[in-house]
């Protein structure tokens, strides 16, 4: 995760190495650097804009720091910034709702029901009790998949089939994740490989139906700026409360990461690391930009 990026912006900070004072023409050569680097990563163009004139502004008004080199000065604000980008404080669930809900919602083979049931063992680890409700009709192997899944932890799932409604399905799923004692419960939408309006308005008449306590965006990271506009659609029409990024595992670049939050205004919860139900981690910015920094 963020390998090339990280090796990019290290050959960056080689332009201050051995300069005694930053001044403008140093901050400007350095920045390019960045800039280029940010780019290449696939962040959001206006994003990286921003974030170098920010940097910069900042590094001309330094106050000189003694014990530290130049190079370590610019370091040290792009550090702040890139911990801002990602999403500044961690935030975690905020589950309310009695049973609580979770909505995950995304394109086709964004990580949806992976990211489920990742999060239900997440919660299980955390003393809750998951119910799953596969509540994506149209692909007979999404229900099986969420259902094996379950099997697979030991977990109670709703016994969706293709014939039921969506809405009918989350509604009536309530009711049974109460009588069997789950006090939260992890709704698994459809996905379609493109946005479409019909998607969206089921999607909307399950938010209405259920007011979900969270609303997570899953996107795979591997697909970066895509992933960034995708999301922005999906927020101005359900307002989502988060994201899940998958598939950071095999994304060396980042950009998704880095631009998310400040395009959509909505921070990355989890990372997605891997296939297996345990590779799921919480996302911290500040641990992510350090990470980028080498
Ligand atoms: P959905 O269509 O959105 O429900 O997507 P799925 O949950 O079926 O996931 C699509 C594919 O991505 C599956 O093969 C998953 O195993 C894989 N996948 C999901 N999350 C991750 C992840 O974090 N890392 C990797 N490497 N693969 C993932």
């Amino acid at each position: 995760m963020f390998d090339s990026l990280s090796d990019r912006l290290s050959e960056a900070f080689k332009n201050f190495k051995g300069q005694g004072r930053l001044d403008e023409k140093n901050i400007q050569d350095g920045m390019r650097e960045v800039r280029l680097a940010l780019l290449e990563a696939d962040v959001n163009f206006k994003v990286v804009k921003e974030f170098v004139e920010k940097v910069k502004e900042r590094a001309l008004g330094q106050e000189v720091q003694k014990n530290l080199s130049v190079g370590q000065q610019v370091i040290k604000i792009v550090n702040e910034e890139l911990t801002l980008l990602l999403g500044g404080e961690q935030e975690g669930l905020v589950l309310k709702g009695k049973p609580a809900k979770i909505m995950m919602v995304g394109l086709q083979g964004a990580g949806k029901t992976t990211s489920a049931a990742k999060i239900a063992l997440y919660l299980r680890r955390k003393k809750y009790k998951p119910y799953l409700v596969p509540a994506d009709v149209y692909r007979p192997a999404a229900i099986e998949q969420l259902t094996v899944l379950a099997k697979q932890l030991d977990m109670p799932v709703y016994p969706s089939t293709t014939e039921m409604n969506p809405v009918d399905i989350c509604r009536d799923a309530i009711v049974k994740a109460e009588e069997a004692g789950c006090d939260v419960m992890l709704l698994d939408t459809a996905g379609r490989l493109h946005i479409d309006e019909l998607l969206m308005e089921e999607l909307a008449g399950i938010k209405a139906a259920c007011s979900p306590d969270e609303i997570l965006f899953v996107a795979d990271a591997m697909t970066g700026q895509d992933a960034v506009n995708v999301a922005a659609t999906f927020d101005e029409k359900l307002d989502v409360t988060g994201v899940v990024l998958t598939k950071m595992d095999g994304d060396a670049r980042g950009g998704a990461a880095l631009s998310i939050k400040s395009v959509t205004g909505k921070c990355v919860k989890f990372v997605g690391m891997g296939e297996k139900l345990s590779d799921l981690e919480l996302f911290y910015p500040d641990r992510a930009a350090s990470r980028i920094l080498g």
